[in-house]
Formats: structure tokens, C-alpha cells, sequence
């Protein structure tokens, strides 16, 4: 089946028809892509793996916000537009993903600025996604990194994943434990 034929927003799909119909659209988006880190994961590793951290640990089984998780990067970091994803997954879902999509209008640092002052005015649901992402990516920065990223960068992107978390904080307990409990371990394995 090709993404073109997930129709997983169709009223009538059961949940796991359309979980599953989500990755397959995102790992065929993301299917020339690989993650930054030294180990080069496929791409579509890193959307799963959100989705997979807010229900197994932030016990959240709203399939919307896990769709939107598997989907989150696909707006930013592909040709997929948002149209698109509401023809296959609805509007909430559409939602969810733009309230998480950067502008790549911007540069690095403007996006990263922004990123950072608009955390605390998301939509709860957003913040699920936009803390559960950066509890990906700090676990990434400790243990696979890409290789050009000095220590004093990844030192940076704690901060900055930091700065993110505290503007997602309040919203889910065990997502809010489960950040300190990775960013403790990276900065200890980075000094
Ligand atoms: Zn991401």
C-alpha cells in the first residue's frame, strides 16, 4: 500500500488501523531520510519512538495526539503539506501537527528563539508532543549524536530542550519526571 492509499482519517477505521496507517504515510515521507546522530537511524525511528514515549509513559492513548506524534515531523522536514494530512487524518490531527511545525522560512536561531516562546502557549495536546520530541532528542544528544556536534553544542541543545520543557511543564506528570530523568543522565554523561 503507498501513503496516497492510507486512509486512515475514514470514519469507521479502528485505532490500530490507523496508527498504523500514520506510519506508514510518515515512513514513506521520511523514507530517504536518517536521523543526525553517528549511528544514522532511519528517520521514521525518531516520530515512532514520540508517539510510543507519550502513551507508555505519559499513559495518554488518544489516538489523535499519538497520529499527530507520528506525523510531527513530516510538515517541517518533508514536501508533505497540511492539506494533505487532512485529507488522510483530519483536521485535528492537522492541528496538532502545525501547532508543532516550525517556520523553515526562518533561520536556525530565530526558529529556536521561537520555538522557545511559544512552548507555553500550546494547546496541552501540543505540549505532549513538543515534550515527548525532546525527550527523544536529549536521549539522541547523550548516545547518539551526530558526529560534527562538539560537547559544548550538545551541552547547548540540553539547554535549549530545557528551556522547552519548563514551557511544556504542568500538563503531564510522568512526561515532566521523564524529561529530568533523561536530561539528568545526559548531562552527566557530557559533563
Ligand atoms: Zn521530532
Amino acid at each position: 500500500m503507498s501513503a496516497d492509499d492510507a486512509q486512515s482519517g475514514s470514519k469507521g477505521a479502528s485505532t490500530a488501523a490507523q496508527l498504523l496507517a500514520a506510519a506508514i504515510f510518515s515512513a514513506d515521507r521520511h523514507r530517504d531520510q536518517r536521523r543526525k546522530g553517528v549511528r544514522e537511524t532511519p528517520y521514521i525511528n525518531h516520530p515512532l519512538e514520540v508517539s510510543e514515549r507519550i502513551v507508555r509513559v505519559g499513559g495518554v492513548d488518544e489516538v489523535e495526539v499519538l497520529i499527530a506524534a507520528i506525523l510531527h515531523d513530516t510538515i517541517e522536514d518533508t514536501e508533505t503539506t497540511a492539506a494533505e494530512i487532512e485529507r488522510h487524518f483530519g483536521p485535528t490531527v492537522t492541528a496538532l501537527v502545525l501547532e508543532v511545525t516550525d517556520d523553515r522560512s526562518l533561520t536556525w536561531m530565530e526558529r529556536k528563539r521561537l520555538e522557545i516562546e511559544h512552548a507555553s502557549g500550546l494547546s496541552p495536546r501540543a505540549k505532549l508532543i513538543k515534550l515527548a520530541d525532546k525527550i527523544c532528542n536529549v536521549e539522541d544528544t547523550e548516545s547518539n549524536p551526530p558526529s560534527s556536534w562538539s560537547r559544548q553544542r550538545r551541552r547547548d541543545y540540553l539547554d535549549f530542550a530545557e528551556q522547552i520543557a519548563l514551557g511544556c511543564r504542568g500538563n503531564n506528570a510522568p512526561l515532566d519526571a521523564e524529561f529530568v530523568r533523561v536530561l539528568t543522565s545526559a548531562r552527566a554523561k557530557i559533563g
